[in-house]
């Protein structure tokens, strides 16, 4: 990157990483770091200190190194009241509560910060450096240890009332299905998320691989491995085709690392979609694989931190 540009850090908060990269006002992106950080283990009042001293620790080097950063962007997996900027809770961080992550980090860093839904942000980040430019909305959603859903509307990014909009990992698409974490049963995410592969595939051949073994597994042809991709992708598709139906967004995108097996999750979504969508929905709804490998998060977390 051109040193005299300006440019930010751009930040993406996973279940068990933590990824940063600078990013200059064009979505080129600098120097990235990639730290191993599982914050979903967190609990209890020691929680927000120890998020904070871990994302200090990660992002403290870049800003040294490289003074031209003028902010910092985080996209976090929690909800943030859109008016206070506070975020309301975390689902998988309970000890975090009301808590003012950018004006603590602000505090730290000595430079604006601006935090955000994780989610939202990787959808900012899809609608403006994505593989479909000039749409006016998008619905994008990350396949990680979760499901988490973004969305934006006429250009904005849309959180709802209290930054809980696009909970598509819970939405209800098998009856009488799987346990989620949230204490439902059916969630998308009991299917459909990398960790939802992992644990399909130990239950019914006894063996404990990773989301990226098993697609690995699946593109040589293994049929239990091609089975349960193929049944991640019907559950896609009914689930896109009950938020499409609400919505009328005519574009989805999806990344995270289980989208790498695009072609073996593409068929059964495409069909499950269409055989649900309402009749002048069909042949209508723009599904893409995500074109920006995974940088989603952290381009988004950075126009976040430009614009705001
Ligand atoms: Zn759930």
């Amino acid at each position: 990157l051109d040193i005299n540009t300006p440019t930010v850090l751009g930040v993406d908060v996973g279940g068990t990483n933590i990824r940063l990269a600078i990013v200059d006002t064009q979505g080129e992106i600098g120097e990235r770091s990639n730290q191993q950080a599982d914050l979903s283990q967190l609990n209890g009042q020691g929680a927000a200190q120890c998020v904070l001293d871990t994302l200090s620790e990660a992002i403290l080097p870049l800003l040294e190194k490289h003074p031209q950063i003028t902010a910092v962007g985080i996209g976090f997996p929690g909800f943030f009241d859109n008016k206070t900027g506070l975020m309301i809770s975390s689902p998988n961080i309970p000890g975090l509560r009301d808590f003012a992550l950018a004006d603590a980090l602000h505090k730290r860093l000595r430079l604006p910060v601006h935090v955000q839904n994780d989610a939202s942000l990787a959808a900012l980040g899809e609608f403006r450096f994505g593989a479909v430019q000039g749409l006016s909305s998008l619905l994008h959603l990350t396949l990680g240890t979760g499901i988490g859903g973004g969305l934006i509307l006429n250009g904005k990014m849309y959180g709802g009332d209290g930054g809980m909009a696009m909970e598509i990992g819970h939405m209800h698409i098998a009856p009488e299905g799987r346990i989620c974490g949230c204490g439902n049963t059916g969630c998308l995410e009991t299917y459909a998320s990398a960790t939802a592969v992992s644990q399909g595939y130990l239950e019914q051949s006894g063996k404990r691989l990773n989301a990226q073994q098993i697609c690995l597994l699946a593109e040589q042809g293994n049929q239990l491995a091609l089975t349960i991709l193929e049944e991640a992708g019907h559950y896609l598709g009914r689930a896109i085709a009950e938020a499409v139906k609400l919505l009328d967004v005519r574009h989805v995108s999806i990344s995270g690392g289980l989208s790498q097996a695009w072609s073996l999750l593409f068929p059964t979504l495409s069909q499950a979609l269409e055989e649900r969508l309402i009749p002048p929905l069909r042949g209508r709804i723009h599904v893409c694989h995500s074109a920006l490998n995974d940088d989603a998060g952290i381009l988004g977390a950075a126009i976040f931190a430009f614009e705001e």
